[in-house]
């Protein structure tokens, strides 16, 4: 991943001149009529297609697994073995210690925290509800669905920013260290939401090996994005669940990852890796909410993959698609804000999403601005908990659902906007001095 220049914190006075011009370029822009969207990162129809075939499998008369067990019965807890060794090798996990699931990994971190509130962790003692008010770390900018499970769960959030390998993990052992009431931290190991960053080594190894007050700290590793390559170069996070093993914290990791945005969203299968004890934890209290995932769903995918290469070539064909999204943001919005200074932003090598740094004060403007003219962005502060960006600085931007044209279109907009904005901010300066 490559960024741009470094961020200026004070806007320049002299884009105060360039209002007038920007005035009329926003007003020319509005006239357009547009209704463009860059809100969520949602795969488009053309890459959905890819995975067509999946609707006609696994086909009549095709029913059992590789152990033979007929997929269309109930059991088989812990997901179709073929489908888990795929996944296993694209993950770098044992196929032993993870879980293939039902269609969404978001439900399986809700379930996991759930699960630990009620019943507590392996190493802890007892439920995490009735050790008093929780406390999460969580890395920013980050996802802000993460942020809503904690607020909806009534978990305290407390912020550390992130670095191009991952989070600030010093910022991070700082925290953990003396407070037993911090029990979680969240990671998106791969191509992270929405700043692109990949977990170093150094980094992994620092957040599995620190000394953590509660005995039963937990790394939820969300890697979402562990396949989503956006260059020919398959860039691999750290393995945090051997590290952890090695660095004698083998239940600290709990791993997340799923199809959603390899197959279909919503409609595909998900997974979750971990130390032996934390899986034959997970599997004792799912056995009370489901007799066995969705088989034939799995087999479904299994067939249409083959094996971890089929998995690789298909994602190829995804980045055929994608990269072209993510080069037009990149040149449009080097093209008309490198020179002005009111920017910064991230070139990720994968995943779905860019990070774009705007004058401080004016992310929420630039959001109404983009709205006004008929290009929905995600709102300002949504890549911060409670949705309340301090600095009021980043946006989420998320290229992959419209065609390349309208891409091109909403940013050229999105970047008049950012602009105007930083041009208001440099006439109330000069308005002031006066
Ligand atoms: N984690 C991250 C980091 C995501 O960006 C997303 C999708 N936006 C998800 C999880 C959701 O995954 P799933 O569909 O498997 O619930």
């Amino acid at each position: 991943m490559s960024t741009s220049p470094a961020p200026a914190n004070v806007v320049d006075p002299a884009l105060a001149a360039r209002l007038p011009e920007l005035r009329e370029r926003y007003a020319a822009l509005q006239s357009r009529g547009l209704s463009l969207d860059l809100t969520r990162g949602k795969p488009s129809a053309e890459q959905l297609d890819l995975s067509e075939r999946l609707l006609s499998l696994p086909g009549e008369g095709n029913h059992h697994d590789a152990s033979g067990t007929d997929v269309r019965n109930y059991g088989g807890l812990d997901g179709l073995p073929e489908l888990r060794e795929i996944f296993a090798e694209l993950l770098g996990v044992p196929t032993a210690q993870l879980l293939a699931q039902d269609n969404a990994s978001l439900r399986l971190m809700w379930d996991t925290i759930v699960q630990a509130l009620l019943f507590g962790v392996p190493g802890g003692d007892g439920p995490w509800s009735a050790a008093g008010p929780l406390t999460f770390v969580c890395p920013v900018p980050g996802y802000d669905r993460h942020f809503a499970i904690c607020e909806e769960l009534g978990i305290r959030m407390v912020t550390v920013p992130m670095t191009p390998d991952g989070p600030d993990a010093e910022a991070v052992a700082a925290l953990v260290a003396d407070d037993p009431s911090v029990k979680g931290l969240w990671v998106v190991p791969t191509y992270a939401n929405p700043d692109g960053s990949v977990v170093s080594e150094a980094v992994a190894r620092r957040l599995v090996s620190m000394p953590a007050a509660a005995p039963d700290f937990r790394i939820f590793w969300d890697n979402a994005y562990a396949v989503h390559h956006l260059t020919e170069h398959e860039t691999k996070s750290a393995n945090a669940i051997d590290l952890a093993a090695e660095a004698g914290n083998p239940d600290r990791v709990v791993m997340f990852a799923s199809t959603s945005k390899v197959t279909f969203a919503g409609a595909g299968v998900s997974f979750l890796a971990s130390s032996p004890s934390n899986i034959a934890w997970f599997k004792q209290h799912l056995a009370f909410r489901s007799i066995g995932p969705d088989k034939v769903n799995q087999l479904r995918h299994a067939t249409f993959f083959g094996d971890a290469a089929g998995v690789r070539a298909h994602m190829a064909e995804h980045r055929r698609i994608l990269a072209p999204k993510f080069a037009a943001v990149t040149s449009i919005l080097t093209d008309r804000l490198a020179d002005a200074s009111v920017a910064t932003w991230t070139d990720p090598d994968g995943g779905y999403f860019v990070s774009v740094d705007v004058v401080p004060g004016t992310a929420s403007r630039v959001v109404e601005l983009a709205g006004e003219a008929g290009i929905k962005l995600t709102p300002a502060g949504a890549t911060f908990p409670y949705g309340k960006d301090p600095a009021d600085r980043n946006i989420r931007l998320a290229p992959s659902m419209p065609p390349l044209d309208e891409v091109e279109v909403a940013m050229d907009g999105v970047a008049t906007c950012v602009l105007l904005a930083a041009a208001e901010v440099a006439e109330a300066a000069t308005t002031a001095d006066d």
